[in-house]
C-alpha cells in the first residue's frame, strides 16, 4: 500500500504526526495507540514489510479494544499504512485534522511473526500488557477491510 493514502490525508503543517518516509529497513515492533478521537478506539499497528517491500506500520482500528485474554474476538478495521516513526508517536491531533483527538500509547513491544497469509495473521506479541499468541482472520463472508482478532 505504501504511504500515499497516509500523506494524503494529512496536512503536517497542522499536525504533528510525522511525514510518511519510505525506509528499508526495520525490526518487529508493535504498538497499539489509544486514541481518543470522534470514537474512542485502539490503533494496533505491526512493523511489517508491504507488498512493495518497504518497511510501514500495517494498522487496524479496533473499535472494542485490543483482547487481554483468550478468546475473545474482537473487530479489527484495516486503515492505511503508517510510516515506522509513527511507532513513538504520541500527542494531539488538532480539530479539523484526519483522526483529532488525542493518542497515547497504551502498549508496545515486540512480535515474533508465525503465519503471514492473504486472509490471516499470527504472531506472539512480548509487550507489557499485550502477551501471548494472537490471531487476525479474515472470514470470507467479511468486507475486505475487515479482520478479526483475537488471543489464542
Ligand atoms: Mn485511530
Amino acid at each position: 500500500m505504501g504511504l500515499k493514502v497516509y500523506n494524503k490525508k494529512r496536512d503536517f503543517k497542522k499536525t504533528e504526526e510525522p511525514e510518511g518516509v519510505e525506509v528499508e529497513v526495520g525490526s518487529n515492533r508493535f504498538v497499539v495507540h489509544e486514541h481518543h478521537a470522534s470514537h474512542f478506539h485502539h490503533d494496533f499497528r505491526l512493523e511489517m514489510k508491504d507488498s512493495e517491500g518497504i518497511f510501514v506500520l500495517r494498522s487496524w482500528a479496533v473499535p472494542k479494544g485490543m483482547p487481554e485474554e483468550s478468546n475473545i474476538k474482537r473487530l479489527a478495521v484495516a486503515v492505511e499504512d503508517h510510516p515506522v516513526t509513527y511507532i513513538d508517536f504520541s500527542g494531539t491531533i488538532p480539530d479539523g485534522q484526519y483522526g483529532a483527538g488525542t493518542v497515547a500509547i497504551w502498549d508496545s513491544g515486540t512480535y515474533e511473526l508465525l503465519e503471514k497469509g492473504e486472509d490471516k495473521l499470527s504472531f506472539i506479541l512480548h509487550g507489557k500488557r499485550l502477551t501471548g499468541e494472537y490471531h487476525m482472520i479474515q472470514p470470507a463472508k467479511f468486507e475486505k477491510k475487515n479482520w478479526l482478532i483475537f488471543k489464542v
